[in-house]
């Protein structure tokens, strides 16, 4: 049976200034004070850019066990890319993960897939575990069903990855995202379970047991743990619930 640690990723999308990260992550530190430090579970934070050196400060400083991530990265190393961000640049901010392909870059970037794909191979370049986003709109399920689509972008993102690369998938329901309609445990298992077939003809069996996914979608403290008891369900990409210090670590605490 695959050992597989679960995962609870915060994304705070754009949100929280650099001062107003200082405080948010002492206050879930404290909170998490007692559930924490036992490892069970690991605790990503995903802040915006400009938050990141902070973040990176203050955990390194207070010994603080919270893994820091990026939202988003470029495909290029440097150069002439105005506003883009080198994963690089965010390695040596001691991020470890970098989440691509939300579908809020998606759909407001026009990222496509093949931009998704060669935003997963500089993550992997540069030392980054990619937290590679797929999900179905509301109208891909009516037409198509609910695997179809984050089926084929997982297929597309996972082109040119090595067997033994680390990344990590989280399957969000685009209709599911900031709606307060989450989907059903039954429901992100099924995809998750064909998310990881996916994984286990690409890259191969060892990989799909070992790779974590994640469901993302309006996921909060009274329905994490249903999601959480699904065999192939290994985490959550939390938005919304991941601002409030008191609902992300209840999240964190689900058992
Ligand atoms: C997200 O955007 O990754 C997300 C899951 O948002 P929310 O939890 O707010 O639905």
């Amino acid at each position: 049976v695959a050992q597989r640690k679960p995962l609870i990723a915060g994304n705070w999308k754009m949100n929280l200034d650099h001062l107003q990260t200082v405080a948010f992550v002492q206050k879930l530190d404290w909170t998490l004070r007692d559930a924490k430090h036992d490892g069970a579970v690991e605790i990503a934070i995903f802040p915006p850019f400009t938050d990141l050196r902070t973040a990176q400060t203050l955990i390194d400083a207070d010994k603080i066990p919270f893994a820091l991530g990026a939202q988003d990265l470029s495909a290029h190393d440097s150069g002439a890319y105005t506003g883009e961000v080198s994963g690089a640049f965010l390695a040596k901010l001691a991020c470890r993960y970098v989440i691509i392909g939300h579908s809020e870059r998606r759909e407001y970037h026009a990222e496509s897939d093949e931009v998704v794909a060669g935003k997963v191979q500089a993550a992997l370049k540069h030392g980054l575990v990619p937290v590679i986003c797929v999900g179905e709109t509301a109208e891909d399920l009516e037409k198509f069903g609910a695997s179809a689509v984050p089926v084929s972008q997982l297929r597309a993102a996972l082109a040119d990855v090595k067997p033994d690369a680390d990344i990590v998938v989280a399957y969000e329901p685009v209709w599911a995202i900031g709606s307060g309609q989450a989907a059903t445990p039954q429901q992100a298992q099924d995809v998750c379970a064909a998310l990881r077939a996916v994984i286990a003809e690409t890259l191969g069996d060892a990989a799909a047991s070992r790779t974590r996914i994640l469901y993302g979608g309006s996921v909060k403290s009274g329905n994490i743990a249903g999601f959480m008891r699904e065999p192939d369900v290994d985490g959550a990409l939390v938005g919304g619930a991941s601002l409030v210090v008191d609902e992300f670590a209840a999240i964190a605490r689900y058992q």
